[in-house]
């Protein structure tokens, strides 16, 4: 069974794992966020894999749609069975 879970960055539900309780590690297609199970339980730490902190990634997703600026073109809209209310 796969289970989708919610990307701690944008909060859409795009991350596929096969445990309710692990964590994928890869990146969010809506906001560019690699995920990394020690930072969601840490938002002020920086992040090895995305080399800043989940909080400001969060504000940035908020401001500019990515997590990072540079990624503008990277990302996407988020697909109906992402959304938190279809989750
Ligand atoms: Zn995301």
């Amino acid at each position: 069974m796969v289970f989708r879970l919610a990307c701690p960055c944008c909060g859409y539900y795009t991350q596929l794992s096969y445990s309710e309780n692990m964590p994928s590690f890869e990146i969010c297609e809506v906001c560019f966020w690699h995920q990394d199970s020690l930072t969601n339980d840490s938002p002020h730490v920086v992040n090895g894999a995305n080399h800043m902190t989940l909080n400001d990634a969060r504000s940035n997703y908020e401001k500019f749609g990515v997590c990072k600026p540079e990624f503008k073109n990277m990302v996407r809209s988020p697909l109906p069975e992402e959304l938190p209310e279809n989750n």
